[in-house]
């Protein structure tokens, strides 16, 4: 048997659209840049993915959760350096204005939208905050930014999470929302995003500790990737060089996966030191230091090890990851499968009809509802059995129950593996020990 892997992002795009995963954001208007919209498998996947992590981030005795506003008070980004920093140089075509971030393109090279050779402005910074207005009056005393990272509403609720939940150091704040960032080059489908989900944790700990917090969630969050199901030899570490490490990091390394466009960033670790805790309390006046009573009530700001990775990039990976084309050109045999692990499938078990009769009907149903009390699942009677395989295949459902004339006799029905294709005869009042048994997360 012949096993292919991805082979470009363009065909798991038009996956993505046929099947219900993505679509492109406000479509009927022509879409808008770095924008997509998850269909309901791809919200099904998505919260999947969150699931996992919220699970294993904030399951732990030393981590907690928390849900901050993706509005701000303007000076939090002033303390962080976004306002003054958060930018990219860029250079415009001077023919066709196109704009391209300067690491990203070969000066020396003609312009790649218009074909002019060596025309280029001179890098000006461009800031990647979305800014807005608050309240009635449209002036610029009242603006403000949807945040461009989550970590911000962590930081300056550090003192307020570790007074109120009693927590001694070390521990963790961990969060998942929304951010938004003014990419110049949005593209590689879910890859670069305008508007995007970050799952972020920041871990506080005492000054000079941080490198051994750093390298246990370096490994942790390697872990949780495989855990996932995500090929171990299609990740790596990646750390940043000194001349690349941002002014706040003492250390920093991505995990990167290898998309069919080449090797990107899925998620960072970075020891941030004190530095946005200090802005913080610099810049709000407000103490923000621990006490430490382990250690003679000494009052210190606590370094951070942050981890902080897309749900969208990390999506993308695990759809990347999970897709395979078997007996490519073969007629009768050639499937596109998505061998995603259970836990991360969006729809966990099919159940399907034989045929489309009453008869049959009735019973499958209540098998349906049954089955639908604890995973979700999918109902589908239209068209011949393969081409149900082959669609449950496509969107990576780990097990079809087929319900046949038999069923009414024996009381039995077929269970399919979809990476075997193997069928099983098992009997119905067996059927929600059998799923549990090989949909355990
Ligand atoms: P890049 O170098 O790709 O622009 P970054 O280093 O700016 O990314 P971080 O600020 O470290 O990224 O953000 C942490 C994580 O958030 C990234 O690893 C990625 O998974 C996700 N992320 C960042 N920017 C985007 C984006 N524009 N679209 C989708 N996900 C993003």
């Amino acid at each position: 048997m012949s096993v292919a892997n991805l082979k470009s992002l363009n065909e798991l795009t038009s996956l993505c659209k046929r099947r219900g995963f993505l679509f492109q954001s406000s479509e009927i208007y022509g879409g808008v840049g770095g924008c997509w919209d998850y269909g309901p498998l791809g919200v099904e996947l998505k919260k999947n993915v969150q699931n996992s992590w919220w699970k294993s981030m904030t399951y732990r005795e030393d981590v907690v959760g928390i849900d901050t506003s993706i509005l701000m008070n303007p000076q939090v980004w002033k303390a962080s350096g976004h306002i003054d920093g958060f930018s990219d140089p860029m250079v415009d075509c001077k023919n066709c204005k196109s704009r391209y971030r300067e690491d990203q393109i070969d000066l020396s090279k003609p312009c790649q939208k218009c074909g002019q050779s060596g025309q280029f402005t001179e890098p000006k910074d461009f800031n990647l905050m979305f800014s807005t207005q608050m309240g009635a009056v449209a002036d610029s005393s009242n603006k403000i930014y949807l945040r461009p990272e989550t970590a911000q509403g962590i930081f300056v609720n550090f003192l307020n999470v570790q007074t109120t939940m009693r927590k001694k150091l070390p521990f963790g704040i961990a969060q998942i929302g929304k951010a938004f960032r003014n990419e110049i080059t949005p593209g590689n489908f879910i890859f670069r995003l305008r508007e995007f989900e970050q799952m972020e944790m920041q871990f506080f700990c005492k000054p000079g500790s941080q490198m051994d917090h750093y390298a246990v969630w370096k490994e942790a969050r390697l872990a949780w990737h495989l855990e996932n199901g995500m090929r171990k030899e299609k990740l790596r570490f990646q750390p940043h060089g000194p001349d690349e490490l941002a002014h706040y990091a003492d250390a920093a390394e991505d995990i990167e996966y290898e998309f069919p466009h080449g090797w990107g960033e899925m998620e960072g670790i970075h020891s941030r030191t004190d530095f946005d805790l200090t802005r913080h309390q610099e810049l709000s006046g407000k103490k923000l230091e621990y006490l430490d009573q382990a250690d003679g009530n000494k009052k210190y700001i606590p370094y951070v090890v942050e981890t902080s990775v897309g749900s969208d990039r990390c999506s993308l990976a695990l759809m990347c990851d999970a897709y395979r084309l078997e007996n490519e050109g073969d007629k009768e045999k050639e499937r596109t499968v998505m061998k995603f692990d259970p836990k991360i499938a969006p729809v966990k078990v099919a159940i399907l009809p034989l045929v489309k009769k009453e008869v049959l009907d009735t019973p499958a149903r209540k098998l349906f509802a049954d089955v639908q009390k604890n995973y979700m699942a999918e109902y589908d009677v239209a068209g011949s059995i393969g081409k149900r395989y082959r669609r449950q295949d496509e969107i990576g459902t780990p097990f079809c129950i087929t319900f046949d004339f038999e069923s009414l006799e024996d009381q039995a029905v077929t269970i399919r593996n979809r990476d075997t294709m193997e069928q099983e005869r098992v009997s119905l009042d067996q059927v929600e020990k059998y799923l549990k048994d090989k949909l355990h997360f």
